[in-house]
């Protein structure tokens, strides 16, 4: 298989490293084709964005290590862009579209940070407590990805269930939250997008299995859509983490080929 990875970040947000440290790690791990997909410049949330200053200084370091590893390691400048997030002002190769936030009011309130606590409170305030009126929200604003952020890959697509193995938060068997995600998927696979198997949360050390879900992965499928593997790597230590558990997911839900991104877009390849 060849081996690619395009949602990286780096200290140009909330990312450990910077854009060469991660080329180098990833290069020295063997990779063939990677993607910087730092997050899209959010106002509200300076913190783990970039700002409308630096994300150009970005995209120039992305096109220096391009320019350093031509010949050996191909190299993509994305943007992991959110609901909210503003225009890029840079050239994207591609778009990575995600939700990590609703907005309720004037607050944008976070939808896969903090402890489940911390979430369960903000249901609270923000849904009445229905938990299951929060993931209808949050899938209906996914299904929305592609005309609002440009995007052609779907970000970890049920990044609400990140906490679910270690508190039970959401009932994923339950028919209203069933319901939004397929349509969602159902609206996103009639849009051409890919979905990402994404390991992040792993690496993180509060799953054991990748995103999304392998019932989402199976509906995915049923309905054409495609897959690519990708780490939403943070630290360069955790490049390509989990990726033969997001590979054994792709073909238990029946999957044989993978998305590739190349400079002429996607082309699909068989899992090897
Ligand atoms: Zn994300
Ligand atoms: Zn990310």
């Amino acid at each position: 298989m060849i081996i690619q990875d395009v949602h990286i970040h780096s200290a140009f947000a909330d990312g450990k490293h910077s854009v060469a440290e991660m080329a180098a790690a990833a290069f020295a791990l063997g990779v063939d084709s990677l993607g910087f997909s730092e997050h899209g410049i959010t106002d509200f949330d300076p913190k783990y964005s970039m700002s409308l200053e630096s994300a150009p200084r970005y995209a120039a370091e992305v096109a220096s290590e391009k320019e350093r590893y031509a010949g050996r390691m191909e190299i993509f400048c994305g943007v992991e862009q959110d609901y909210y997030s503003i225009a890029p002002n840079f050239h994207c190769d591609y778009r990575i579209g995600s939700v990590h936030y609703v907005k309720k009011g004037d607050e944008y309130v976070i939808v896969d940070g903090g402890s489940a606590e911390q979430l369960l409170l903000r249901i609270e305030k923000y849904w009445n407590g229905d938990r299951m009126a929060m993931c209808e929200e949050y899938y209906s604003m996914v299904s929305r990805l592609p005309e609002v952020t440009k995007c052609n890959i779907i970000g970890h697509f049920d990044v609400i269930t990140k906490l679910n193995e270690l508190s039970g938060l959401f009932d994923t068997e339950n028919s209203r939250y069933r319901e939004a995600a397929y349509a969602a998927i159902d609206a996103l696979c009639g849009a051409d997008m890919v979905f990402e198997i994404n390991t992040g949360a792993m690496a993180r050390g509060v799953r054991t299995t990748p995103y999304p879900y392998p019932d989402m992965l199976c509906r995915i499928r049923e309905r054409g859509g495609r897959i690519m593997f990708n780490s939403d790597c943070h630290h360069k230590e955790k490049l390509l983490y989990g990726r033969d558990v997001a590979v054994a997911a792709a073909k238990n839900a029946g999957f044989t080929e993978y998305a590739l991104l190349t400079a002429n877009g996607f082309k699909m390849h068989p899992i090897g």
